[in-house]
């Protein structure tokens, strides 16, 4: 009888410990045939053997068993946890199995020592191996050729998946239904839609750099509701991107994001909703400039090299604040009353406690300096584009130093203390 089971050897007399933890092993027992006894004389005496097979020692250790045995204490067999001591050598071994196994093990050491035969004692102990260990599950699949690519399928238990410069055109749906999936490279390929069943995969890495996502621009796969609340790295550098994917500001587990090598002029003021966020990448862009949301990130790293920072540009500012528009005039609204008390009190807030669009607006609405909810430009509210802004909360900043990076700032009113204030201020250009 063979079971695999986790075995520690311990020397009683030196109390040394052969290995310093438990290591997998085989461990057989069973009748070794001596043609001949001690004497030299011919003997059908079967002698009962016990052989350890660790990964350090392949071909086994030999114990005898009968009338060799010290101790077997089996007060934990119910846990799966037996010592059985032998006298010459004098070892303990620690045995962790199944308990059934172990149990069955014992019993079929017990009819060994009282010389019966037994079908699980029918093991040629001589000729006795190690039990194939079954090969890990496969987690990690890497395709860089078309030829690589499984035909059958792939394995259900992959936990990362990369996909190459392969061409590829289309993600398939099977990928989408790899629940173990963690991290999913398809860089430089020729995606152009992402299927939405991927919102669906709890993933923490997704890298798309090198694709024609912006083509399309279709981003129903970032509604999914398990990959937003998952996703810690995202990659979508060098996608032609003309705009910032609007659903990512929800991904609120964003640590690190990356979008160089596009086309975006401008990033939303609901960026400031992403407050895990700690590495930003927008070089080689086209933005004009940086909404003031990004001083309310604790950002590490903030990379806006190669970018074109320029003065105001009214059309591009009005399509940065848009919300519905309101009378001129109008008094304030009753739900945006609302969403600023909640905001300046701090309330506690779910999704279960108040309106999706509260929350959306407390989240993701630009703020006045003053700490005001701004919701629509011509409701009052006023843009200002400043240079040279004081970085507070970035840790470091890559940016070209032929141009001066521009702040889009947004004023809660022209009676705010904050806009009083900037009008005292040199260093604010006005349009
Ligand atoms: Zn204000």
């Amino acid at each position: 009888m063979k079971i695999l089971c986790e075995v520690q050897v311990v020397n009683r007399i030196t109390q040394a410990n052969r290995t310093p933890r438990p290591v997998k092993s085989t461990l057989a027992i069973g009748y070794k045939q001596s043609a001949r006894d001690s004497n030299g004389n011919a003997t059908n005496k079967k002698e009962l053997e016990m052989v350890l097979f660790t990964p350090q020692v392949k071909s086994g250790t030999r114990y005898k068993v009968r009338e060799n045995i010290h101790c077997v204490h089996t007060k934990f067999v119910l846990d799966g946890k037996v010592t059985i001591g032998f006298k010459q050598p004098a070892e303990n071994l620690l045995i962790k199995c199944d308990p059934i196994q172990l149990k069955g093990f014992l019993q079929t050491m017990k009819l060994g020592m009282e010389g019966k035969d037994a079908i699980n004692l029918r093991l040629n102990i001589s000729a006795a191996t190690a039990i194939a260990q079954k090969a890990q599950p496969q987690q990690r699949m890497s395709i860089n050729k078309r030829s690589e690519y499984p035909i059958k399928g792939f394995p259900r238990t992959l936990k990362s998946l990369s996909i190459n410069n392969i061409q590829l055109m289309k993600l398939s749906f099977e990928i989408c239904t790899l629940r173990n999936l963690t991290t999913l490279d398809v860089s430089g390929n020729k995606l152009t839609k992402i299927p939405k069943e991927l919102g669906r995969l709890p993933l923490t890495t997704l890298r798309l750099s090198g694709n024609s996502l912006g083509e399309l621009n279709d981003w129903c796969w970032l509604r999914g509701s398990k990959l937003s609340k998952s996703l810690c790295e995202l990659d979508l550098s060098a996608n032609g991107l003309s705009h910032f994917p609007k659903p990512l500001v929800r991904f609120e587990r964003l640590v690190t994001l990356n979008l160089n090598h596009n086309r975006l002029q401008y990033l939303p003021f609901g960026i400031r909703r992403l407050q895990k966020l700690r590495a930003l990448h927008v070089s080689s862009n086209k933005l004009e400039s940086l909404p003031a949301a990004i001083e309310d990130l604790h950002i590490d790293l903030l990379d806006v090299w190669g970018n074109c920072f320029k003065g105001f540009n009214v059309e591009v500012a009005q399509t940065q604040v848009r919300r519905p528009a309101a009378p001129n005039n109008a008094p304030t609204p009753l739900w945006l009353q609302a969403a600023r008390v909640v905001a300046n009190q701090k309330l506690p807030y779910t999704a279960s406690t108040l309106p999706a669009i509260l929350i959306e607006l407390i989240s993701e609405a630009p703020k006045c300096h003053c700490g005001k909810l701004c919701f629509a430009l011509n409701s009052g509210d006023v843009l200002k584009r400043v240079t040279q802004p004081m970085f507070t909360n970035i840790k470091n900043l890559t940016y070209s130093r032929e141009h001066q990076i521009y702040l889009d700032v947004i004023i809660c009113g022209a009676d705010c203390c904050v806009f009083q204030q900037m009008k005292l201020l040199s260093n604010i250009m006005f349009p």
